[in-house]
């Protein structure tokens, strides 16, 4: 993928972040035009609105289909926006080409499925509508090679206005996050294609209006190149994801109080630098957690036998051959004392924890 083009439209500043807003679904035709009026008066340029909506369940709003394309059209033409919609199949991708649209995206569930990605890039192909702009989002699981082998697909399609959107990833139970944002994974696409232009979705990601201005600002800070976010004039009312909504007014606000940096190459580099920290010190506490749950067996096992649970020659010889193996990684003897201590105190403490705890 590297004669990529830019995501530029006529009338858009492409020094700024790209800003795709809409409801997530197209629900009415008042609906569709009151948002996207109030929309256009703060100034976004792209909207968006789900016409097909993969609902993870039967007999939800599934959508209004090929109806809503006539209201993105009237969209068009009284505010003058660029119009956006998701598709998923063969048939959505000639409507909607049929309807002008100027930006398809390919939603999570259906890019983690390599049938459906090659009968969308196939049907793009035979249209010969190789300016068209396409987001592919991550599949809904995180794996990395699926989300660029579905942005390949359409790649070699013809396309190459392509970018990404990030909407992070499902996960079993409940979470801060509706879907995880592992950040690292769009980091890496980044790093594998960095002509690729990546949009945050924090609606998706978050799935509640108050996790959208941090996600946004968190993205921003990585250097993402835009943002594509639910707004809807009635939030509440919503018919799909109404948690996740902001009406235009409060969008608007959001975006105003973004920090967009303008040295993206250092912030960038400083940030990917931080994520790795981040993710170390993570795998950091969770080895350490692990190492406690061990010790904390080997304490139930001392209690049976009667045991007691410092056992000096066990502990001297743990410090030495540590010490002398840190030093070989390049750590000071002094810092891997010190470390260790830290560690082994805390054994101990939580050894005798479970020796004094008459339920254990
Ligand atoms: C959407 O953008 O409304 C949508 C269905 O998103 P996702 O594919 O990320 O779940
Ligand atoms: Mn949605």
């Amino acid at each position: 993928m590297e004669d990529l083009q830019p995501i530029v439209f006529e009338g858009i500043d492409p020094q700024k972040p790209i800003i795709i807003a809409g409801p997530c679904s197209a629900e009415t035709r008042q609906q569709v035009l009151d948002t996207a009026r109030q929309l256009a008066e703060t100034g976004i340029r792209i909207f968006r609105a789900g016409i097909w909506k993969p609902r993870t369940k039967p007999g939800g709003f599934e959508g209004v289909g090929a109806e809503g394309l006539e209201w993105l059209k009237e969209v068009r033409d009284t505010t003058g926006m660029y119009i956006a919609t998701e598709v998923a199949n063969k048939t959505h991708v000639e409507e909607a080409l049929a309807a002008g649209v100027d930006i398809i995206w390919i939603g999570a569930r259906t890019s983690a499925n390599p049938f459906a990605m090659q009968e969308i890039a196939d049907t793009i192909n035979a249209s010969g509508s190789s300016d068209l702009t396409v987001l592919v989002k991550n599949p809904v699981n995180p794996d990395l090679e699926l989300w660029i082998g579905a942005l390949q697909r359409i790649y070699n399609a013809g396309v190459r206005r392509l970018g990404a959107i990030h909407r992070g990833f499902s996960t079993y139970g409940k979470h801060l996050y509706r879907n995880m944002p592992q950040w690292h994974i769009p980091i890496e696409l980044r790093l594998r294609y960095p002509s690729l232009p990546i949009l945050c979705d924090p609606s998706h990601i978050g799935g509640k209006r108050e996790l959208i201005a941090p996600l946004a600002q968190q993205s921003m800070d990585m250097g993402f190149n835009g943002l594509i976010v639910e707004s809807h004039c009635d939030p509440d009312c919503a018919w799909s994801d109404a948690a996740q909504q902001v009406t235009p007014e409060i969008l608007n606000f959001i975006l105003n109080t973004l920090v967009v940096r303008d040295s993206k190459q250092t912030t960038e580099s400083l940030t990917l630098l931080r994520q790795q920290i981040d993710r170390i010190d993570n795998d950091l506490l969770e080895i350490l957690s692990r190492r406690m749950a061990v010790s904390r067996d080997i304490g139930r096992y001392k209690k049976e036998h009667r045991m007691s649970v410092v056992q000096a020659g066990r502990y001297n010889d743990i410090i030495r051959s540590r010490v002398q193996l840190g030093e070989e990684m390049g750590m000071s003897p002094e810092f891997m004392k010190t470390v260790l201590l830290a560690i082994h105190d805390e054994s101990v403490r939580q050894q005798i924890e479970i020796i004094n705890d008459r339920a254990q």
